[in-house]
């Protein structure tokens, strides 16, 4: 049996967290949240997916003084030219408001016919050893799917009840969460960083 290593999680969402948990815990990883060092949010100042996990991961490695896992993901609409993207979790206004994200996403839609409402979940994993990490490990993991003219389900979070994955016949809030992490751009991504790590 491998020896328990640790990380903190750079994020307050708790969607990602508990599937992190889900996802880590089981390879002998001790996942902390940045809340429990008493980390607060990084502010969000990057234009890519990419910076901004950069930014997440280096705050929380100084913070905590342990390794880092940020991620940094979103939604990306193909009719809306890629919105909301990189302002997934503010594209009402609120941070982290699902209902209202949701909603406005459905109002942005809303003469976009079936058959051209295709879009992609992405995800960007930084592991960051140390604040001066010169080598950070850098993945990603995307999952393409359709968005939905109304919400079907309860489970996951975010976007999810709108999202639908044509393989499954089912949308994400209407997988099993075992199904979503193994499937889903999250968990793709953490499969090449696990790769990487060499577990
Ligand atoms: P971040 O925390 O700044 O990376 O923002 C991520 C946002 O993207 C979340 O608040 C959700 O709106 C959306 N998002 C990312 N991953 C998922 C997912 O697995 N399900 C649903 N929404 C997601």
């Amino acid at each position: 049996m491998s020896a328990t290593r640790s990380l903190v999680v750079a994020s307050n969402n708790a969607g990602k967290l508990r599937e992190f948990r889900e996802l880590l815990e089981p390879l002998a990883w001790q996942v902390s949240a940045q809340a429990d060092h008493g980390i607060s949010a990084a502010e969000e100042t990057g234009l890519t997916f990419v910076e901004n996990a950069l930014l997440k991961a280096r705050a929380a490695c100084q913070g905590s003084g342990l390794p880092a896992l940020a991620d940094d993901s979103g939604l990306a609409v193909t009719a809306l030219g890629g919105a909301p993207g990189i302002y997934s979790a503010r594209y009402s206004g609120a941070h982290g408001n699902d209902r209202a994200n949701n909603a406005a996403l459905l109002e942005a839609l809303a003469d976009v016919p079936e058959g051209q409402r295709g879009a992609q979940y992405h995800c960007v994993l930084v592991y960051m050893r140390h604040p001066e990490d010169p080598v950070p490990i850098i993945v990603q993991g995307s999952w393409p799917g359709e968005i939905l003219s109304l919400p079907r389900g309860e489970s996951g979070f975010g976007y999810d009840p709108l999202f639908w994955v044509p393989e499954q016949g089912m949308s994400v809030a209407e997988l099993s969460p075992e199904l979503k992490n193994r499937i889903s751009h999250r968990g793709r991504a953490l499969t090449a960083l696990l790769e990487q790590l060499g577990r």
